[in-house]
C-alpha cells in the first residue's frame, strides 16, 4: 500500500515488494480529504501527485490498483479491507504513515480483513525514531538547537572536522532582517508548475467532489512529480537562497512567497529527498554562491526543525493531540475561513493561505498562531484548521508546530516559553500595520491593536503559571510596571475585542 505522502522511489514497503506477485494499492478517499475541512489545493496536490506516481509505477511494471475519488471510498481502512478481499491478499506491506490515526485505522482494517500487516520504517528522514528516542532519553527539556548540532555532526553537514563552519552553529541573529520602509523591491518570481493533463483532471475532480471546501484552485502551481520538485529546489537555490536567511522572518503585504523555498509540500509528499535539499544548500555555500548564514539558516530548518518536530510527534503520540495547557476553549472565529477581518495582518496571512494553500513560517507562527494563543482559541480547533488549510500539512509536522510551537498547549515540550508578542513585532517585521485601522502601540481604547491588548491580558491572566518559567522573568517585570487601573482597562478592552471577533 502506497499512501499519498509516500511517493518516493525509495519507499521501503515498495522496495520489499515484488512486481511479479504483489499489487500496489493506492486510494483517494473522501475520509482523508474531509476529516478536516481541507483546502481544495491540499486535496488537489495529493491527488495529482498520487496519479503521477501511479502512472510511473505502471510504467515500471507494477500492477497498480488505483481507487480514484469517483469510487467514493470512505476511508483508507475501507480501501485496504476491500483490496484484501478482491485480491485475496494475505499480507499488506506499508511504510509507517505520517499520522497516528491512519496507522491505527490500517492496523484495525487489516486485522478485520484477516490479513497480516507489515510496517516498514520511513527512511525518508535523517533520524529514525530510535535515534530520536535515544537522544531525548534523560533530557529534562528537548532543545532543538542541541539536537540540530548532533545531526550536523552525525551527517557531516557544514562541518570543519568536529567544529561548525564559521566557528558558529547558529546564525539566527543575522537572520532577523525586515525590509524597512522601502519594502522588498523586485523579488525573484518563484518557479510555479503549469498543471498538465493529469493535474488538470485532479483539479477538476476536486471541484466536482469538494465544491464547498475552503480555498481557491486558481493559483495552483505546486510541484507534483520528483522532476518538478528538483526543479523547484534548483530555482530556490539559484535565486532566493542568497537572501533567504536575512529575510526569513520578514513579511510584506501582497508578497506571499518572498525568499522562501516553497519546497515543504514536495518534501512532505516525498517527491524530494531532504538530503538533496541540504546538500544543495551546502554546495551553494561551498561554491561561493550564497553566504554561510543563508545556507546554515536553511539547513537548520530541514536538518534541525523538521527532524526535531517529527521526533517530538512520535515520541509523544498518542495523547499529545489533547494538550490544552491554558485550558483555552474559545471557538475559532468565522474569519479564519474567509479572511474577512479588520486586522490587516490576519486578513493578509489568511488571505494568502486561502489563495495559495500556503503562508510562510512567520505568518503561521507570529500572526495566526500568536493571535490564536492570545485570543484563547481552543487548540483542537486551531490544529484542525492548520491541518486543513496548508498544502504541506501532514499531522506529524502540523501538530507539534501548532499545538506545541504556536499555542504552547503542550506545556513546553516544543518551545520552552510561549511565542507571544504585541503588534509591535508585526509592525517591525512587516508593512501590515501601515494600512491597519489599529495602532500596535496602543493597549487600550478603540484604536488599540488587538494583539497588543490581548498580549498584556494573556500575561496578566496567566501571571502565576508563567512566573514558574525562568525565561519569562523579563516579560513579567514589564507587566509589573502596569498599574492595576491600566490592567483593568486592558481586561475590559480584551473582553470587548473577544466579544466581537467576527464583526
Ligand atoms: C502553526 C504552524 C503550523 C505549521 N504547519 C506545517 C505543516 O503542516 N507542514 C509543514 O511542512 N510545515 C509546517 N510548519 C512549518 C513551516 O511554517 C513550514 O514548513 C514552511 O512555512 C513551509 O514553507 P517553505 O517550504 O517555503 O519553507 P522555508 O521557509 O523555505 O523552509 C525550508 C524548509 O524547512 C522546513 N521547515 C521550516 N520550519 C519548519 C518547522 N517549524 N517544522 C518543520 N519543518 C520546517 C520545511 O520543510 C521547509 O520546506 C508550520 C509552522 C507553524 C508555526
Ligand atoms: S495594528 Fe495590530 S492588528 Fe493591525 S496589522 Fe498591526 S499587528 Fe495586526
Amino acid at each position: 500500500m502506497v499512501l499519498g505522502d509516500q511517493l518516493d522511489a525509495g519507499n521501503p514497503a515498495l522496495a520489499a515488494a515484488d512486481p511479479a506477485s504483489d499489487i500496489v494499492l493506492m486510494a483517494e478517499t473522501s475520509g482523508e480529504a474531509a476529516h478536516v475541512w481541507s483546502h481544495k489545493q491540499r486535496i488537489a496536490v495529493f491527488f495529482a501527485a498520487m496519479r503521477h506516481r501511479a502512472e510511473n509505477l505502471g510504467a515500471e511494471g507494477w500492477q497498480v490498483d488505483y481507487r480514484p475519488v469517483d469510487e467514493q471510498l470512505g476511508s483508507l481502512g475501507e480501501a485496504l479491507a476491500d483490496a484484501v478481499q478482491r485480491h485475496g491478499a494475505e499480507q499488506i506491506l506499508v511504510t509507517e504513515p505520517g499520522e497516528w490515526r491512519v496507522r491505527s485505522e490500517l492496523a484495525d482494517a487489516a486485522k478485520g480483513a484477516g490479513a497480516e500487516i507489515c510496517w516498514f520504517d520511513d527512511t525518508h528522514f535523517f533520524a529514525s525514531h530510535r535515534e530520536f528516542r535515544d537522544w531525548a532519553r534523560d533530557r529534562k527539556q528537548l532543545v532543538m538547537e542541541y539536537f540540530y548540532r548532533e545531526m550536523r555532526r552525525r551527517h557531516d553537514v557544514l562541518m570543519d572536522g568536529d567544529q561548525p563552519q564559521g566557528d558558529r552553529w547558529n546564525f539566527d541573529k543575522d537572520n532577523r532582517g525586515s525590509f524597512g520602509r522601502k519594502g522588498p523591491g523586485e523579488l525573484p518570481e518563484p518557479r510555479r508548475f503549469e498543471p498538465d493533463d493529469i493535474t488538470r483532471q485532479a483539479i477538476a475532480d476536486v471541484r466536482t467532489h469538494f465544491p464547498d471546501h475552503p480555498g481557491s484552485l486558481e493559483a495552483f502551481g505546486w510541484p507534483v512529480t520528483p522532476a518538478d520538485a528538483s526543479a523547484a529546489l534548483d530555482d530556490f537555490v539559484a535565486h532566493r537562497l542568497p537572501l533567504y536567511g536575512q529575510y526569513q522572518d520578514a513579511m510584506w503585504a501582497g508578497e506571499p512567497f518572498l525568499y522562501h523555498s516553497l519546497i515543504s509540500v514536495a518534501l512532505n509528499l516525498k517527491l524530494l529527498d531532504p538530503r538533496e535539499a541540504v546538500a544543495a544548500a551546502e554546495a551553494a555555500w561551498r561554491d561561493g554562491h550564497v553566504p554561510l548564514a543563508a545556507a546554515e539558516g536553511f539547513v537548520r530548518q530541514i536538518l534541525g526543525w523538521r527532524e526535531f518536530i517529527r521526533g517530538v510527534y512520535w515520541l509523544h503520540m498518542p495523547g499529545y493531540e489533547t494538550g490544552n495547557h491554558y485550558s483555552h476553549e474559545r471557538p475559532l472565529p468565522a474569519f479564519f475561513w474567509t479572511g474577512d477581518t479588520s486586522m490587516t495582518c490576519l486578513k493578509q496571512s489568511i488571505g494568502d493561505t486561502l489563495a495559495n494553500g500556503y503562508a510562510h513560517h512567520i505568518q503561521r507562527l507570529m500572526v495566526i498562531g500568536n493571535f490564536s494563543l492570545l485570543a484563547g482559541l481552543a487548540p483542537r480547533e486551531v490544529c484542525a484548521w492548520f491541518l486543513a488549510v496548508y498544502v504541506d500539512a501532514v499531522e506529524w509536522v502540523e501538530l507539534p508546530n501548532t499545538l506545541g510551537m504556536a499555542l504552547h498547549a503542550d506545556g513546553g515540550i516544543v518551545g520552552s516559553k510561549p511565542y507571544v508578542s504585541t503588534g509591535r513585532y508585526i509592525q517591525r517585521m512587516s508593512n501590515y500595520c501601515a494600512t491597519c485601522r489599529y495602532d500596535p502601540g496602543q493597549r487600550t481604547g478603540e484604536k488599540a491593536c488587538p494583539f497588543t491588548t490581548l498580549y498584556w491580558n494573556f500575561l496578566d491572566r496567566n501571571r502565576e503559571s508563567l512566573a514558574a518559567n525562568g525565561r519569562m522573568g523579563l516579560t513579567l517585570r514589564n507587566l509589573d510596571r502596569l498599574d492595576p487601573e491600566e490592567l483593568a482597562a486592558i481586561a475590559e478592552r480584551a473582553d470587548a475585542v473577544l466579544g466581537r471577533l467576527d464583526d
